[in-house]
């Protein structure tokens, strides 16, 4: 790498950081309905303001040794693992695509599929406020990308690929509903999976799907082993498909030809 790589590499990292930090107050507060503009950052348990020396992503969680400044409560370790993963991610999208508009874009897809994890893994629902502006900007991305003279054949089978694999996750959870005669999977997974559609394509969708469901199922097995959930108990398998996605996004090409390598 050359020095302006080296550069582009840490203002990266830093920005990451950054952009983790804002991803951190959406978890918190997108799930729960509650405005990501106000009130300023506070302590949850004693609500005193966060002062902006305190705020300083992954560094000020280390320096106040995970503690609140003034009531001393511990602050969840969720924060500098959210900015360090975020972090983390795009210096891997600038290390496998460059400062490209595709490097940009799978940085925004990283960002949405990050903080869409951390929220089913913590409350089990996927906020509209990140699944629908998801698909807009997946579908606008396909349209991007595509060569001129096929855009609109593009953006036409993006949308269509993106509403066919919600009715996939529909169908699996209609079904479901109708053995079970309860609900296991909501209509949260259907366009979190529609978004992973739209900016994707099907090849990496299905394997998403594919690794999403059997990573669900290992987690719910091992759930159920260790006497830790019941039949009833709900999956985040939104989670799942999430972590998946994020595989596919570094590794997907390589993982389908090599299944495909098989057949030829
Ligand atoms: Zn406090």
């Amino acid at each position: 790498m050359s020095p302006i790589d080296w550069i582009a590499a840490l203002f990266t990292l830093l920005f990451g950081l950054a952009f983790g930090s804002f991803l951190n107050v959406c978890i918190a507060r997108l799930p729960r309905h509650r405005s990501i503009v106000h009130p300023p950052s506070h302590c949850p348990g004693c609500k005193a303001l966060i002062r902006s020396l305190d705020n300083i992503p992954v560094l000020s969680y280390l320096l106040l040794r995970g503690r609140c400044r003034s009531c001393g409560d511990p602050i969840s370790w969720r924060y500098p693992a959210v900015e360090l993963a975020t972090a983390l991610l795009w210096l891997t999208c600038f290390l496998h695509f460059g400062l490209t508009p595709a490097g940009v874009a799978m940085a925004i897809l990283c960002f949405l599929t990050l903080g869409l994890a951390v929220m089913d893994a913590e409350t089990l629902r996927l906020p509209d406020s990140f699944t629908l502006p998801g698909i807009a900007l997946g579908l606008a991305w396909s349209v991007i990308s595509a060569p001129e003279g096929s855009r609109l054949r593009a953006a036409l089978f993006a949308a269509l690929w993106s509403a066919t694999a919600a009715g996939i996750l529909l169908a699996i959870a209609f079904s479901y509903r109708a053995l079970r005669g309860r609900a296991g999977l909501g209509l949260g997974d259907a366009k979190l999976l529609a978004m992973f559609a739209a900016w994707l394509g099907p090849a990496d969708t299905l394997l998403i799907l594919f690794l999403g469901v059997v990573i669900t199922a290992l987690y719910g097995l091992t759930q159920l082993l260790r006497g830790r959930a019941g039949a009833a108990t709900r999956l985040p398998l939104g989670a799942f498909l999430s972590l998946a996605a994020l595989y596919t996004v570094f590794a997907g090409q390589p993982t389908i030809a090599w299944y495909l390598h098989f057949f030829s």
